[in-house]
């Protein structure tokens, strides 16, 4: 069975797998997932238990994953009879742990907040945390467990951009459940369907995410190009009908340096460069826009382009997306 969330015993929160992959990613904080505890988000059942009762992860550190990552139990993890994650998908005795849909991801975050998410590590001695106090109002119940969901840690916002693209892409199959399903990002809220938006269809609306197949990656000494597949119609004031333009997005070299997943970014991007399979990129935060460009051969003449610059890694994904490709 798959777990949304797992609590994490050194950042006394519970993360999705999304935030781990961020966490090991990660140059400026210090985390392994390999090395870290993870036990089941629910409360009463965690506490039942000593520390070494662990879930394990799948995909947690793999940068370039096809596989929808998650929690799952390992062959020993128990929990409580009544927790809620022991009920529907418990495997069948004698199954051997036996997974029955872990090609989807099924836990659709309703919101995308772009602030990323803070840790602070559980401090090894027992000092009381200060903020602690505002939490002393609502003083927990026997009926919720203490369970006092954060806004970081409510279980249907994220702040890590590939959780969503994962939904979209795992789920792009049922056209149903991508128009049911509404994301929020900044004052924008529609549904996965229509918030996932073909790069050649940019012009209908601003402020989405954009994919699209990519045809070409290119090395420059300062940049990064991403050239897409599909092209963008659009008509000049000054001409009688629609034309196709190409679209493309430049990774600046120096945004990169400076990045807090800098390896994990590189590695991601030589591995696109080197790969013979088909690969789609996902960003949000920019909309590229027609630009004149010199051309290379003859400096004098300028040809139009619909680009933008990618201004933040956070909100930008290069993978693969095996039910993505056009038929
Ligand atoms: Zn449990």
């Amino acid at each position: 069975m798959k777990f949304d969330l797992a609590y994490c015993l050194s950042l006394d929160a519970k993360l999705s797998i999304y935030d781990v992959r961020d966490l090991n990613f990660d140059e400026t904080m210090e985390f392994d997932s390999a090395k870290e505890h993870f036990q089941c988000p629910n409360d009463a059942c965690r506490t039942a238990f000593d520390a070494a009762n662990v879930l394990t992860t799948f995909n947690g550190k793999n940068v370039n994953y096809v596989r929808t990552p998650h929690f799952k139990n390992t062959p020993s993890t128990r929990h409580v009879a009544d927790c809620p994650y022991v009920s529907l998908k418990a495997p069948m005795p004698g199954v051997d742990g036996a997974e029955t849909d872990d090609t989807r991801e099924e836990h659709f975050p309703s919101e995308l907040l772009l602030t990323r998410r803070q840790y602070v590590r559980k401090p090894s001695s027992p000092v009381v945390v200060a903020d602690m106090a505002s939490d002393a109002a609502k003083a927990p119940s026997a009926a919720d467990h203490g369970e006092h969901p954060t806004n970081e840690s409510a279980p249907d916002k994220t702040t890590v951009f590939a959780h969503p693209v994962e939904c979209f892409v795992s789920n792009f199959g049922d056209k149903e459940l991508l128009k049911r399903m509404p994301l929020k990002i900044g004052e924008h809220t529609a549904p996965y369907g229509s918030f996932f938006k073909k790069i050649e269809y940019l012009q209908d609306n601003k402020g989405l995410i954009y994919w699209g197949k990519i045809k070409e990656i290119k090395d420059y000494t300062q940049s990064f190009r991403i050239d897409f597949e599909q092209k963008v119609w659009f008509k000049q004031a000054d001409e009688a009908k629609k034309k196709p333009y190409s679209v493309n997005v430049y990774l600046s070299k120096k945004l990169i340096e400076n990045y807090r997943k800098r390896k994990a970014f590189l590695q991601e991007i030589k591995h696109a460069i080197d790969s013979d399979k088909e690969l789609f990129c996902f960003f949000y935060g920019v909309t590229p826009e027609l630009k004149q460009v010199p051309s290379k051969k003859n400096p004098e003449q300028t040809f139009g382009v619909f680009s933008a610059n990618i201004e933040n890694l956070d909100h930008f994904i290069i993978r693969e997306a095996p039910g993505l490709a056009e038929k």
